[in-house]
């Protein structure tokens, strides 16, 4: 039986018996959170449960390493979103240890492609047309530089509002623990401190 066939055999299971009941709840998150996570296959439960949070708490955001690559792509447009239209109240961004982008490496990637099909000639063209893969396709080097460097452009987007704080975490993917990278409140602190020195 393929996966498919296995997720539509449960789903009929779970919707005939009213497994959802006791998950039902609305589209604001009840505790005004939006969270940016990776998609590291070992957080899809133990995160949530290691945030307290359960279903209809915050929206929840992944990719992989929790990044966001671009301040116009659709990551920050969904925090966006979340701010504007679903009433996040704060940001959270988390990475993990151990992530798998952190051992990324784009001409293993590029190499794994073309075993797989992709042609020399499609990578070629589209290099010639100016697609930098190997930017497109880098993790980063160290996990908590890359919490922060996310935070900052998070916290720094023309388009999110002052008031929001924007946190920086890493979670252990066996224990759950989280370690504070960047408290959103101190920043918050920090620059308004600033803003209101004389000049
Ligand atoms: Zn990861």
């Amino acid at each position: 039986m393929g996966m498919l066939d296995e997720i539509l055999t449960h789903n009929a299971e779970y919707v005939a018996t009213r497994q959802y009941e006791a998950l039902q709840t609305d589209k604001f998150p009840d505790k005004g959170l939006a969270v940016l996570a990776c998609m590291d296959a070992r957080l899809v439960e133990l995160l949530p449960q290691a945030l307290g949070i359960r279903n209809g708490d915050a929206k929840l955001i992944k990719n992989a390493g929790a990044l966001v690559t671009a301040p116009w792509g659709s990551v920050m447009r969904s925090l966006l979103v979340a701010v504007y239209a679903l009433r996040a109240e704060e940001i959270c961004v988390i990475a993990h240890y151990d992530c798998g982008m952190s051992a990324i490496d784009p001409s293993e990637i590029l190499a794994q492609a073309r075993q797989r099909g992709i042609s020399d000639d499609v990578i070629r063209t589209l290099r010639v047309s100016g697609i930098d893969l190997d930017g497109f396709l880098k993790g980063f080097a160290n996990v908590e530089e890359s919490v922060r460097n996310t935070c900052t452009l998070v916290r720094q987007h023309p388009l999110l509002p002052r008031d929001v704080p924007v946190h920086g975490l890493i979670i252990d993917p066996s224990t759950g623990r989280l370690d504070t990278i960047v408290n959103g409140y101190t920043v918050m602190a920090a620059e308004n401190a600033t803003e209101a020195s004389p000049q």
